[in-house]
């Protein structure tokens, strides 16, 4: 697997992890042990995805030693000025006592608490208890604030990428201020983009199938993805990424597949609190 290089302290992520939003507690477990067996080693949930415990449950049951794996889990809406109490409680419910990586999951402008949020993560990570800390469905303008007034350059900022909507100057920023990409709903959420000739195409061409066509597209942009399945086969077959390579063609095929529609809601007015 893949790595790529945080900005703190030679803190490595995998490229490629395992996503569970929308996965109901007992079968987030059955899922996330599914995807252990096949190979994922990281795995990004949330306070809102309510599941940290079926997470937890697959993490302690896998065997695999603490150290090997990277968890990830996000700080909500209504919890930026009370972000310490949110990570000891979703630190509990995982089960674990450190964290690899913690993100403020939306900057909620409207409300102007993230930056009051992130001093906490600042704190929490000078005290060893999460060894990288980010954020999410961040845009220019709050990273630029945020890192005017704080500390610590977000190691990483999770937002909504896919061919269709490829976010360049966002990758640019990031690339330009030691900050990683990491792709949310890198599959499109699979309807739609993933029936799109263009990659049944490149599919038939490197004997794979579309949705390995994406995750291949971005591994080779240098994103971190984090799809997700809840089937087995499609689990086993999101991993499989590493046998094949897109050639300059084949990338700029997916990359002229961009309507810059998001399916998620616009993080600069988004203040959705749960
Ligand atoms: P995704 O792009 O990973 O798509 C998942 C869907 O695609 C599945 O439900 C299934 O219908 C389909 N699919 C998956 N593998 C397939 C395959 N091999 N072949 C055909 N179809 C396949 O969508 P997602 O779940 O929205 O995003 C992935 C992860 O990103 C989430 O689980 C979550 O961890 C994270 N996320 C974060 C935020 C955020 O605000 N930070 C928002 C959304 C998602």
């Amino acid at each position: 697997m893949n790595s790529l290089l945080l900005n703190t302290d030679g803190v490595q992520i995998p490229q490629l992890g395992f996503g569970v939003w929308q996965v109901p507690d007992d079968e987030a477990e059955r899922a996330v042990s599914t995807a252990i067996a096949a190979g994922y080693t990281s795995i990004d949930t949330a306070k809102l995805y309510f599941n940290e415990e079926g997470v937890g449950r697959a993490i302690a049951k896998s065997g695999v030693p603490r150290e090997k794996l990277f968890i990830t889990t996000k700080l909500w809406n209504d919890e930026h000025d009370n972000a310490e109490a949110a990570f000891e409680t979703s630190l509990g419910k995982l089960g674990l006592d450190y964290l690899d990586l913690y993100l403020i999951h939306w900057p909620v402008p409207s409300q102007d608490k993230y930056v009051q949020a992130w001093k906490t993560l600042e704190r929490l990570y000078r005290d060893g208890r999460i060894r990288a800390i980010g954020v999410s469905n961040f845009t220019v303008e709050t990273l630029e604030r945020l890192m005017n007034e704080a500390e610590i350059v977000p190691s990483i900022n999770q937002i909504e990428l896919h061919p269709h909507f490829q976010q360049k100057e966002l990758r640019a920023f990031h690339e330009a201020n030691g900050i990683l990409t990491e792709a949310w709903s890198p599959l499109g959420q699979g309807k739609g983009l993933l029936d799109d000739p263009g990659l049944a195409k490149l599919a038939m061409k490197h004997a794979k199938s579309p949705a390995q066509v994406v995750l291949r597209w971005h591994i080779q942009l240098g994103n971190v993805v984090i799809p997700k399945s809840v089937t087995p086969e499609r689990i086993r077959e999101n991993i499989d990424v590493f046998d094949f390579t897109l050639d300059a063609e084949d990338m700029a095929a997916i990359g002229a597949m961009n309507t810059g529609r998001r399916i998620g809601p616009d993080p600069a007015t988004f203040d959705w609190m749960g």
